[in-house]
Parts: C-alpha cells; sequence; structure tokens
C-alpha cells in the first residue's frame, strides 16, 4: 500500500518510507492512500485472539513489505514478555453496564503513548533496513513529561538507533523526571534545558533545520530523526486498542454482536481520537466519537463551530499533557472530512501558519458535527470527577482520565444517550499524585517518590510496578545545559 501527504496526493511513498520520514517533505502528513476495510465478521475472528495476535490482525493490512513473521516479532517484543503488567496488554474496566473504561496505561511508563512508542522502534528500525538505510538513526525528543519517557523506554537498545531527550528544567513533575534521568539502556541520553517547554522544543527544531550539523553529523554515520505523534507509525499501533476494547466487550457479553458503542477520548494533539476514527472507517462498530478537552478547549469551540482559532489564553492545567493549542493530527481528519481534498487542507494549513486560524467549508462542518461530539471541564470539575468516582465506584483515574469522564457526563445529559460508551483511560493516577491526592482532599503531601506510597496508602491501590522500582534507581543522567548549548550534547552524545 502506497502513503501519501495530505498537503499532496501526487507525493507518495512505501510504508517503509513513511515511517523511517515522520513528515513528508511538503509538510504534509503522511496518510495511508486507501484505508482498508475490516471483513464483516473481523470482530468475530478477533474475539479470541490475543492483544498481541490482534495487533498483527489490524496492522498487517497497512504495511505492506514487512513480513507476517516480522509483524509477530514486533508484537510479541513490544507488548509481550512482561512489557505490560496486565496480560490483556489494554484491558477494558466495568463501571456500569452501559459504561467501560479502556486502561492503556499498563505500559511501562504508565501512560497511553507506549501503546505506540513500544513498537515503533521495531517499525522504524526495519523501515531503515528497507530503504537501505546505512547511518544510524538519532531521534531527537523535546518533553513536556510523558513522551520522553515512554520513547527512551521504547528506543532502549533498539539496534541502529540512538535516542536523545530533552526536558524543561522546572517544567517536570518530580516523577516524570527521575523516570527519565534513571533510564537505562546503552544508546540513551537525557538532559535538561534551563528555560521551559517551548525553550526545548524550539532547540531541538533548530537542530533539525542546521544543514551544517546534518552534514556533520552524516560524517559520522548518522542522522536524524523525530518519533512526534504525527508519524505514521504511531498512529497505526493506536488502532489496534479500539478494535480489541470492542472485542472484549462482545467477549464478555456486555453488547451483542454488530451492535455501536460511543467512545469518549481525553484529546491533546487529536493522535488518539483519530485513531478511533479510522477504526470506525475501518469497521468497528462505533456511533459518536466524544471529545474531551481540559480548558484548552481549541477542540471543543473548533468541532461546534467549524472555527480553529488557537489565538487564545493558554493555560497551565492539571492535565498537562492536554495543554495544547495546536493538535497537529487535526490535519489528517480535515484530509478525510474534505474527501481527501489536499489543495483545500493546503490552505487551512497554510491560513493557520499565518493568522493562527482557519475555518473550514460547510460541507466539512456537517461532516464533523455528524461524527463528532465535544466538550471540556476545567480543573475544578476535573478534581470533582476524580472525587466522585472514588466515592461512587471505588475507581482511581488521573486528571486526564477525568476529563473524559466529565464530558462523557456532560454528553448523556445534554442528549439522553445512553448507549454503551468507552472512556479512554491515558495515564495511570500514580503518574499525578500530587493533583489525585489534592482531589482526594489530601492537602500535605509526601515529598519525592514517598508521594506514591502516600496515595497507595491513602486508597489501598498499589504502586505500579515500574514506579515502584524507582525509589531504588539510580541517577544515571545529571546534564543541565543552557539553551544555546544543546548542539553540544547531541555532539557529544554521537562523537
Ligand atoms: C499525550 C497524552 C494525551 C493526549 O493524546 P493525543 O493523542 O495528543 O490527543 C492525553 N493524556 C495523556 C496522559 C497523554 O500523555
Amino acid at each position: 500500500m502506497n502513503y501519501l501527504s495530505t498537503r499532496n496526493k501526487d507525493l507518495r511513498m512505501s510504508a517503509a518510507q513513511a515511517i523511517a520520514k515522520g513528515l513528508a517533505p511538503d509538510g504534509g502528513l503522511m496518510t495511508p492512500a486507501v484505508l482498508p476495510r475490516l471483513p464483516s465478521t473481523a470482530m468475530e475472528t478477533m474475539r479470541e485472539m490475543s492483544y498481541q495476535q490482534r495487533v498483527i490482525y489490524i496492522m498487517n493490512s497497512f504495511l505492506e513489505g514487512f513480513s507476517g513473521s516480522e509483524l509477530t516479532t514486533y508484537a510479541s517484543e513490544a507488548y509481550g514478555g512482561g512489557k505490560f503488567s496486565h496480560p490483556d496488554v489494554a484491558p477494558v474496566h466495568k463501571l456500569d453496564d452501559n459504561t467501560y473504561c479502556l486502561e492503556l496505561w499498563h505500559g511501562p511508563t504508565c501512560a497511553f503513548k507506549d501503546m505506540a512508542l513500544q513498537i515503533l522502534p521495531h517499525l522504524l528500525s526495519a523501515s531503515l533496513e528497507k530503504n537501505d538505510e546505512k547511518k544510524t538513526v538519532c531521534i531527537l525528543v523535546a518533553t513536556s513529561g510523558d513522551t520522553g519517557k515512554a520513547a527512551l523506554e521504547g528506543f532502549r537498545n533498539v539496534d541502529k538507533t540512538k535516542i536523545l531527550v530533552f526536558y524543561p528544567k522546572d517544567g517536570v513533575s518530580d516523577i516524570q523526571e527521575l523516570q527519565m534521568v534513571t533510564q537505562e539502556g546503552g544508546n540513551v541520553g537525557v538532559c535538561s534545558v534551563v528555560g521551559n517547554f517551548d525553550d526545548a522544543q524550539t532547540g531541538v527544531k533548530k537542530m533539525f533545520a542546521d544543514e551544517a550539523l546534518a552534514a556533520e553529523l552524516a560524517e559520522r554515520g548518522y542522522f536524524l530523526s523525530s518519533a512526534n505523534s504525527i508519524n505514521w507509525g504511531r498512529v497505526l499501533p493506536q488502532i489496534v486498542y479500539y478494535a480489541s476494547a470492542y472485542c472484549d466487550l462482545l467477549k464478555s457479553g456486555a453488547i451483542p454482536p454488530g451492535q455501536q458503542i460511543n467512545v469518549c477520548v481525553p484529546t491533546g494533539n487529536f493522535g488518539n481520537i483519530l485513531a478511533a476514527y479510522y477504526a470506525k472507517t475501518m469497521g468497528v462498530p462505533i456511533n459518536r466519537l466524544i471529545c474531551a478537552s481540559n480548558q484548552n478547549n481549541v477542540l471543543t469551540d473548533f468541532i461546534h463551530t467549524g472555527s480553529y482559532d488557537r489565538n487564545r489564553t493558554f493555560y497551565n492545567t492539571i492535565s498537562p499533557s492536554m495543554d495544547i493549542l495546536i493538535s497537529s493530527n487535526l490535519e489528517r481528519m480535515i484530509f478525510e472530512l474534505s474527501g481527501r481534498d489536499d489543495k483545500l487542507v493546503r490552505e487551512y494549513m497554510s491560513q493557520l501558519a499565518e493568522y493562527g486560524s482557519y475555518r473550514v467549508d460547510s460541507s466539512i462542518r456537517t461532516k464533523l458535527k455528524r461524527e463528532f461530539s465535544a466538550g471540556y471541564c476545567d480543573d475544578t470539575q476535573t478534581r470533582a470527577m476524580i472525587a466522585k468516582m472514588w466515592k461512587d465506584q471505588n475507581y482511581l483515574i488521573d486528571p486526564h482520565t477525568a476529563v473524559a469522564f466529565h464530558v462523557l457526563e456532560q454528553y448523556r445529559e445534554e442528549t439522553g444517550d445512553d448507549t454503551v460508551a468507552v472512556a479512554v483511560s491515558t495515564a495511570s493516577p500514580f503518574k499525578f499524585c500530587s493533583s489525585v491526592l489534592t482531589a482526594l482532599g489530601v492537602e500535605k503531601h509526601w515529598a519525592g517518590v514517598e508521594i506514591l506510597d502516600q496515595l497507595s496508602s491513602h486508597t489501598g491501590v498499589p504502586v505500579p510496578p515500574s514506579l515502584a522500582r524507582l525509589k531504588n534507581k539510580r541517577r544515571r543522567f545529571n546534564g543541565v545545559v543552557e539553551k544555546s548549548a544543546m548542539m553540544d550534547c547531541v555532539l557529544d552524545m554521537l562523537k
């Protein structure tokens, strides 16, 4: 199957090229030329499969040039062998007869980024081989928390790859920092940057654009690449868990074959909910896609009005992984809803770059409303939902997940639609101990990693094993650099 750019359908690549490049040379996002449709028996077929088998079943039709046995190896290395602390990998937790929670945080870093970043490194290193690339790839990441650790863990000791992560010195939580600076592996590097996330991000972008640096690194046998969520290799693995959740509902008798469900997704860059849309298009019986945002509600407004406008106040919230004003993956959605009109996508994206806003035409607005509902909540409402879930259901959730449950509740009140719904849970509550404890009414918090034990003893919920292990981990990385010295870190690592 071929992949094409959302900004130019004549710009085509193989799957291996799309994954190796990440972004199209024209700035567009590489997207499958044809979206495969599942056979009508697919859900029945996948019902009895393990998660790994479901991965192979779904991903196979997108990855021409990758053999079944290659995919089998990657699926078992990514999701097997105890990497995930739950045997079902992405289990579905029942709350009541029509409300379920898809837990995507049982991976090594306790956030949903693991679902894609555990398998992407295998896809990428195989792609390099298929493209006959002789150089070693160095992945540069600027992170505000979750992505950096998930990428480090995914790329750790993967052949022909190196990874270097930059995080803002004072912009990540204690637990998140500890997760990164204790990272093991022979091919990894971690460095903090004086400044905020934007400083780190700008520094990384500059290096990608630096031709002299590229030439120097090529001489040394390296080239730079990124692992951010616009890479097709990150979207594809996320389609699997929507099909998987549906199969699990079938298997448990929660729904009869063919019955449609709603999904509610806490959204930032639009990657996760885009995967749900693709799953639906392929034939997973999904009805409404409910897009949940925090106070940075640019997507809520877009879905309601058809106008996307990033010219607004940026809020730092207690669901920081959704503090985003430019949702990059929305470009793929507009491409699909416009009937794959690459010229129109190009026009909207250039308006976004120039004015920070654009308005889609009425046909796209109609389709948007047909597929999506949207809502948002503020921090007070997020904390209230954490407390309510704990009190009523004895179920402990993180702030991002709470945003999804709040918006689902709001949707049901407004529409009266009580279709079986799956809310997506994107992080373990133990990644955000402080916000969760505050929501539960605990004011004094224990220092450093001890806060993990505090949340555990307050609730009786065990600390996830990978976070519990942080206590005995040795700090490996102490580097702090000024923004202007980030390049020295790269040159140092790639000697
Ligand atoms: C990245 C992230 C999100 C947002 O996911 P998108 O694919 O960017 O929409 C939500 N919750 C958590 C915990 C995350 O790490």
